[in-house]
């Protein structure tokens, strides 16, 4: 049976429900960890502006094609300076790879500069010091910067423990029951929050990502082969059993947001 939790007059979810939630959160994470291993984030990350064009590069398409955007863009501008001072068409070809180019050229220019009139110069290193709440509140009024694009800058280079969620992380939340009831990756990340297990951010929102290419995909979920099918709730479970090396190789393991530099 779908799990059904107890909601307040608000329609928040009940004490008892969270603790129910919070201890399920944990039983994913530790399951998720021995089954894809511990995900460990690198000694050094980037600043939080070179963060930020990356998770807009990385919009509506693969890691892969979006980490050539970016590697082409850096190694053809150097400096971010360099390319808010670039015609838009320049722009434009250096990070064609990663899809809907125009768009996000315009978005790439105008955030930078946005960020030059705020802060004086190409940089955002003030947010090292500030709440992750005054992150999120500053980068969502960016044009084309949502909820998820200001988290992954907070977990990706200011280094927080917070849990980006988008759609994959959001689909996979939903099926396994963490997040009862229906909406999108807002709600989820607003109630994962309080349910994440502490210093865990990371490496459950990276093995959720690993787990939802490799076993929990979209259209044809390796129900079969599943570590977690107990904790699911999803009712169209398939027991389709994939190849072997689907499952077991880290052939989909590329992050673009783990390789920015
Ligand atoms: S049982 Fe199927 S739908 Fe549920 S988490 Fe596993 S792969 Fe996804």
């Amino acid at each position: 049976m779908p799990h059904k939790p107890d909601r307040g007059s608000r329609g928040a979810l009940s004490g008892d429900s969270r603790r129910t939630l919070r201890a399920k959160a944990r039983r994913v994470a530790r399951h998720l960890e021995k089954f894809l291993g511990l995900p460990k984030q690198g000694e050094s990350l980037p600043p939080p502006l070179d963060m930020l064009i990356a998770t807009i590069l990385s919009q509506n398409t693969n890691d892969k094609n979006s980490h050539r955007a970016y590697t082409r863009l850096r190694r053809k501008y150097p400096r971010w300076e360099d390319v808010a001072r670039a015609p838009v068409r320049s722009v434009i070809a250096a990070i064609r790879s990663g899809g809907m180019a125009n768009q996000k050229a315009a978005r790439i220019k105008e955030v930078l500069s946005t960020v030059r009139n705020r802060y004086g110069s190409y940089d955002l290193a003030e947010m090292y010091q500030w709440t992750d709440q005054a992150v999120i509140d500053e980068l969502v009024q960016l044009n084309g910067v949502g909820l998820k694009t200001a988290a992954c800058v907070l977990l990706f280079s200011l280094r927080r423990d917070v849990f980006p969620v988008d759609t994959h992380v959001h689909r996979i939340c939903s099926r396994l029951g963490l997040v009862p009831g229906t909406g999108g990756p807002e709600r989820t990340f607003a109630l994962m929050k309080a349910i994440v297990p502490k210093g865990k951010g990371y490496s459950f929102h990276t093995n959720l990502i690993r787990f939802g290419r490799r076993v929990c995909r979209s259209g044809n979920p390796a129900c079969g082969l599943c570590p977690l099918v107990k904790e699911c709730v999803f009712v169209r479970k398939r027991g389709i059993v994939l190849p072997r090396r689907i499952i077991s190789k880290s052939n989909h393991d590329f992050m673009l947001l783990d390789n920015v530099s």
